[in-house]
């Protein structure tokens, strides 16, 4: 079986068939830098990463790309609050956005073209738009002629009438019909400009990403990728830019992610439950953060609430345990035992599972519930008294991957209390069956994680040292 994929274009599950064989062209809408981002913004950034990871561990070459929009009317309306220049204010974020990403466990794209660093490129596609007719400038704006696509409103499902009933024409603007949008904007009094055909100004939001896809990945791409929120207008105008341009299709799959809700209530600057990333993974592990996010399907919407947390909190940690135990038995584990080849035929079939589910449209939220149940085989393959080196590798193998496509790190620097108390009960084991050389080396190990023993005639004590 291959990978299926939900395409927003066609509202179905699709084969995964990239246009060259092994190799996929992706592309993900990245933020506009005038902030910190929020926990919305970071959704896509964590599914998005964790789709490509997996589509490497399927053994594809994937060309991974995301933009940041560093000019924009929002750009240039914080420059005018904070009294500084645009350059600056983007700079600082997109070094704001890398650390928050890196943190999120995300991986840098191949490339992250700015606006500012591709003008003539977009400057270019706009003059190719006008030359075919498509485009047309007015006092040095230049706007999209939308009806002169025919297939404008495909992405969204709406059809030009239906979009015609929400458009309308701003005050200043001088659009030959309200569905037409922007492609270049003249610069007002002030404002920061670059020199285009039309005068000084700077581009609409929707081009730079027509035309950094066609630099940096080509005419047609296998994956785009964004919010749901983007969907429209954003990536239907996106379309109609680049095929009315080339005269091939755009993308070949869409991939959207679902809305974050906080406490089941939309999140917004209003409501004053706006979450910043920054801000957030100042106090909530931001592995932890991204085991939430990847704990529900990407496609649908999710609820970020304190108790919801806590549970992907206590979820994690119970698989990091499972990890870490296995990791202590591994030494004092024999070659082969007689139960070898039934677990291995069981950790092979669970590494099955987490590929079928992982196939069917990225599910990671089923994806999770298989590392779960490895976690719990593995609980009670511990349970028995002769272990195998084979076995136990086996198991942190799967653990490895997994959590590798998942973009999660297995580590974590101090020892949870269940894992003291089970190195504790291996101790106890150790010395009963007279393994004291095994019982000193936990000992010691505890000792060099600061867990000091104490034993007592009720049994044995510890603290952390
Ligand atoms: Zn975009």
């Amino acid at each position: 079986m291959s990978i299926q994929v939900y395409n927003t274009l066609t509202r179905k599950k699709e084969p995964f068939v990239p246009l060259e064989p092994n190799k996929v062209k992706m592309y993900v809408c990245g933020p506009t830098v005038y902030n910190y981002i929020h926990i919305g913004n970071a959704r896509p950034a964590i599914v998005f990463d964790t789709i490509r990871r997996y589509l490497q561990f399927r053994g594809y070459e994937v060309q991974y790309v995301s933009n940041f929009t560093d000019v924009d009317d929002k750009l240039i309306r914080a420059a005018k609050e904070l009294g500084e220049d645009v350059p600056t204010i983007a700079e600082r974020f997109i070094e704001a956005y890398f650390e928050d990403i890196t943190a999120l466990g995300c991986k840098k794209a191949d490339v992250h073209p700015r606006v500012t660093e591709n003008m003539d490129t977009i400057i270019q596609f706009i003059e190719q738009l006008i030359e075919k007719g498509y485009a047309y400038e007015v006092d040095g704006d230049v706007y999209y002629r939308t009806r002169r696509f025919s297939d404008y409103g495909k992405l969204s499902h709406q059809s030009i009438d239906e979009l015609k009933l929400g458009a309308r024409i701003e005050i200043g603007e001088k659009k030959e019909d309200p569905l037409d949008f922007a492609l270049w904007k003249a610069a007002k009094e002030g404002e920061i400009y670059w020199d285009s055909p039309w005068g000084k100004g700077r581009p609409g939001w929707h081009i730079e990403c027509s035309a950094m896809v066609r630099k940096y990945l080509g005419d047609t791409i296998d994956i785009h990728a964004g919010g749901q929120d983007l969907t429209f207008p954003h990536h239907e105008n996106e379309i109609a830019q680049s095929e009315a341009l080339t005269g091939k299709p755009f993308a070949k799959y869409w991939l959207h992610n679902g809305y974050i809700n906080i406490d089941n209530e939309k999140m917004s600057k209003s409501l004053g439950n706006f979450i910043l990333v920054h801000d957030i993974i100042k106090q909530v592990d931001p592995q932890v953060l991204r085991f939430f996010m990847l704990s529900v399907h990407y496609r649908h919407p999710i609820n970020y609430s304190q108790p919801l947390l806590e549970s992907a909190k206590s979820g994690l940690e119970r698989l990091k345990t499972a990890y870490a135990n296995l990791k202590h038995r591994l030494e004092s584990s024999t070659n082969l035992t007689t139960n070898d080849e039934q677990w291995l035929a069981k950790i092979e079939g669970l590494r099955g599972e987490f590929i079928s589910e992982m196939d069917d449209d990225f599910n990671t939220a089923n994806g999770i519930a298989v590392l779960f149940e490895l976690a719990k085989q593995a609980n009670v393959y511990l349970m028995e008294k002769h272990t195998s080196k084979q076995v136990i590798q086996a198991f942190l193998q799967q653990f490895e991957q997994i959590f590798d496509v998942l973009g999660l790190s297995l580590q974590h620097d101090e020892l949870l209390d269940e894992e003291i108390e089970a190195l504790i009960q291996q101790r106890i084991e150790a010395r009963k069956n007279r393994d004291f050389a095994l019982a000193d080396r936990i000992r010691d190990e505890l000792k060099a994680k600061n867990i000091i023993l104490e034993d007592t005639p009720q049994g044995t004590r510890w603290r952390r040292g």
